[in-house]
């Protein structure tokens, strides 16, 4: 097999890069209320760092790169990053992850600089759930977000919602309903146990299996779209990413799901991660992490990088271990980029 793989042949071609571990918001399943330490601006690599990454990782196989964070638009100057990885001919699709907050602010020029697509995390369409879950109050600021970047063409633009029981669970049937409404492509995810050793406050990780009592499985959440009609399965709207796409026969828009903890989709999995401060994290699920900042501020020469980028893809875990009971420790959601 040429390019980059892991030892299980799977092809890694797909890059999550976590520009900054801060936020705007504090999602009561990704972060606790206050209290986090967060890295100095020296610890972050730079865009050039990042943008010579994504060249080295380009070089050895990958041609698909997002930009995730903590909130990725809260770094100054995000469009710059898109460009420079724009310029990287073997990379053809650059998205971003975001809360939607600052998407009316930037969506037009970073379309400019070469981003392809976005995504927004949106857990509810009511103001004061929406306040209980990211605790502020920006319901406004991410629906004309979305707005904006469907009106500048960053299509699709793919909705994320966590589905949490006795929480946002009653809005899953309005969510799908905006698939044959307005268009919208709107993704259910399984709420994932993560941060055991530090979890966010409201989101215990519970028992042993970490399978806490606000999980639904993606196969309830799809049971109750049966009032909307029946789901007809869809192609993937983009990507090979891991949703299963069905659609309303009336709909314009979709609904996925993605379902990492009742049906894990490892034995697909295409991705390595970078943080903000430079580790390459071979599996979302996995602590463990090679670090690459110290080489490249140390003069590593591209070879030097571009085995370690090899040898982090080559120690890729053959899956997750959550249903042993294992959830990553050491970081939140926000330090990893989801
Ligand atoms: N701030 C950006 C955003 O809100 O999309 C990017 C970072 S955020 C950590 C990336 C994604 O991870 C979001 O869609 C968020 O909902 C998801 N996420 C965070 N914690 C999660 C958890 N415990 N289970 C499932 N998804 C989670």
């Amino acid at each position: 097999m040429t390019g980059l793989s892991d030892p299980f042949n799977r092809p890694i071609n797909y890059l999550r890069i976590s520009v900054t571990d801060r936020c705007n918001l504090r999602c009561i399943y990704c972060l606790p209320p206050e209290g986090i330490s967060l890295l100095p601006h020296r610890e972050i690599l730079t865009y050039e760092e990042i943008a010579a990454v994504a060249r080295l990782a380009a070089e050895l196989g990958i041609n698909k790169v997002r930009l995730t964070g903590g909130e990725p638009l809260i770094r100054a100057k995000l469009s710059e990053l898109v460009a420079m990885l724009a310029e990287i001919e073997a990379i053809d699709d650059i998205s971003l992850t975001t809360n939607g907050i600052l998407l009316k602010q930037y969506s037009a020029e970073l379309k400019q600089a070469g981003l392809k697509r976005v995504n927004v995390s949106l857990d509810s369409l009511n103001r004061d759930k929406f306040k209980r879950i990211t605790r502020h109050e920006k319901l406004d600021e991410v629906l004309k977000g979305i707005e904006a970047a469907r009106a500048c063409g960053l299509n699709p633009v793919k909705i994320n919602m966590v589905v949490m029981r006795g929480i946002n669970d009653d809005e899953i049937v309005d969510f799908a309903k905006l698939t044959i409404d307005i268009g919208w492509h709107v993704r259910f995810i399984e709420l994932m146990p993560f941060a055991a050793d530090n979890p966010p406050e409201g989101h215990s990780t519970g028992d042993k299996t970490g399978i806490n009592t606000q999980f639904m499985s993606a196969k309830e959440i799809k049971k109750r779209l049966g009032s909307l009609g029946r789901l007809e399965p869809s192609h993937p709207i983009t990507g090979n990413g891991p949703a299963k796409y069905f659609r309303f026969p009336q709909a314009a828009g979709t609904v996925g799901f993605i379902s990492p903890v009742s049906q894990h989709f490892c034995f697909n999995c295409n991705r390595l991660r970078l943080t903000a401060e430079g580790k390459l994290r071979p599996c979302l699920l996995s602590d463990h992490e090679v670090d690459l900042r110290q080489p490249l501020r140390s003069g590593a020469s591209p070879e030097e990088l571009k085995k370690i980028i090899t040898e982090a893809a080559q120690s890729k875990p053959q899956k997750h271990q959550l249903t042993k009971g294992k959830v990553s420790g050491k970081r939140l959601m926000s330090q990893v980029g989801g």
